[in-house]
């Protein structure tokens, strides 16, 4: 039992870790008070009628379809992993080989992730139908499918290789193991955003040096006065599933690289695409890869310490079906609790991204001195992205990774108010 006491004091003093480098790192106030105070939020910001209710009619028409799906898939990752359900599953498809531990938590894991992933996929072909009707979606629906399988494949990898280590530590240190694991997990998170540029992005997209011209010339002057110096312009081919905009900046050091999508270079003159890549760079020159990082390995370690204090309690383990934090029974309650943690968190790590996000588009207006790019390029991301301006208070509150358009709006006037040198 002190082993579990343990545990327990290790996951609060982690929290609290956690807390203090949020509290720490996040730029709670981005802009000062301008003088004559800062400009109300104007939902409409400038967008015709049109605009705003063709972004706000395909927001409607997509916001029950994801809450529906995220809920479904919590109910049935509930049903899974409180009661002896899940168990029967891990068991029933290892049987085929034997039955032994190892394939239980491979094959265990490999089935309930996919079979979370089917239960919300006809969901997730409605969202997309919805996408193509407005013609955001340029995906057939053979690369839909394509798409689908794939990031089912690597999540399921990703998930199996964490159980499997996670069930050995068990067995090598059955009273520490939640000590290494959230170690692991630290490494695991820290490891995973190196790799993520490498492994999970060429495994979507291909991306081609952008040609030699003003505008990647004007790009790379950019980052180098930013003081981020970047290896190289890429375009990826993101015209093959969407017509949205998007850039961003990816790697470490001697990698990084501007990503654009070819989707900006066909449509949009070169300051909007400047305003776009300049915000990227404002995260690049915050380090925010780098805190994200930091705060998704507090995070994790913190879950795991959790871990070992909840799967040693018995009623939960005997609700599961399984008998230890050793057997691959208990899997189906170990992705239920994530996938709790998981949406516990979602508003925290929106609140953090949100002030991260104006933090970047601020970086974007000193870098480019050009507000009316930044308001015309807002403009467009309604447009054409269809983000809703104005979204529910509690859905942005929620949900919101980005500050609305309506608000970033408001941050360009404030910020053309202040005085500068
Ligand atoms: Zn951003």
């Amino acid at each position: 039992m002190r082993a579990r006491r343990a545990a327990l004091v290790a996951a609060i003093v982690l929290g609290i870790a956690l807390v203090v480098v949020i509290a720490v790192r996040t730029p709670w106030v981005v802009l000062p008070e301008p003088p004559g105070g800062y400009t109300p939020v104007d939902p409409a910001a400038g967008l015709s009628a049109e605009q705003v209710d063709r972004a706000e009619s395909f927001a409607t028409a997509l916001r029950p379809a994801s809450l529906i799906s995220l809920l479904l898939g919590l109910f049935v990752s509930g049903v899974l992993g409180l009661t002896r359900l899940g168990a029967r599953l891990v068991q029933a498809v290892a049987r085929p080989v034997g039955g032994g531990r190892a394939a239980q938590a491979l094959l265990g894991t490999a089935a309930l992730t996919v079979l979370g992933r089917l239960v919300t996929l006809p969901l997730g072909a409605y969202a997309e139908t919805v996408r193509h009707r407005y013609g955001l979606s340029t995906r057939s629906w053979g690369l839909w499918l394509r798409d689908v399988a794939v990031s089912t494949a690597i999540s399921a990898a990703i998930v199996a290789l964490a159980v499997m280590s996670l069930l050995w530590l068990v067995r090598r240190a059955p009273r520490t193991w939640w000590a290494w694991s959230a170690v692991a997990a630290a490494g695991f998170v820290v490891v995973g955003s190196f790799l993520y540029p490498v492994v999970i992005e060429p495994a979507f997209n291909t991306f081609e040096s952008m040609p030699a011209g003003e505008l990647r010339t004007e790009l790379l002057a950019m980052a180098e006065r930013s003081g981020v110096p970047v290896q190289d312009v890429l375009v990826s081919d993101a015209s093959r599933r969407t017509t949205a905009f998007n850039a961003y900046v990816s790697g470490f050091g001697s990698t990084r690289r501007i990503v654009v999508y070819d989707t900006l270079l066909e449509e949009l003159p070169d300051d909007e695409i400047e305003s776009i890549v300049a915000h990227e760079l404002g995260h690049v020159v915050h380090g925010d890869v780098l805190t994200g990082t930091l705060i998704g390995a507090l995070g994790a370690a913190g879950a795991v310490a959790l871990l070992g204090w909840l799967l040693v309690w018995t009623p939960l383990l005997r609700r599961a079906g399984a008998e230890g934090p050793g057997d691959p029974r208990v899997v189906p309650l170990v992705l239920f609790l994530v996938a709790v943690g998981t949406l516990v968190s979602t508003p925290a790590q929106n609140l953090v991204s949100r002030h991260v996000e104006a933090r970047a588009d601020l970086h974007a207006l000193n870098l480019t001195e050009d507000p009316e790019a930044f308001l015309r390029m807002q403009r467009r991301l309604v447009e054409n992205n269809l983000g809703d301006p104005d979204p529910p208070a509690a859905w942005q509150w929620f949900f919101g990774s980005h500050p609305t358009a309506a608000q970033r709006m408001a941050f360009a006037a404030d910020w053309s108010k202040l005085e500068r040198p």
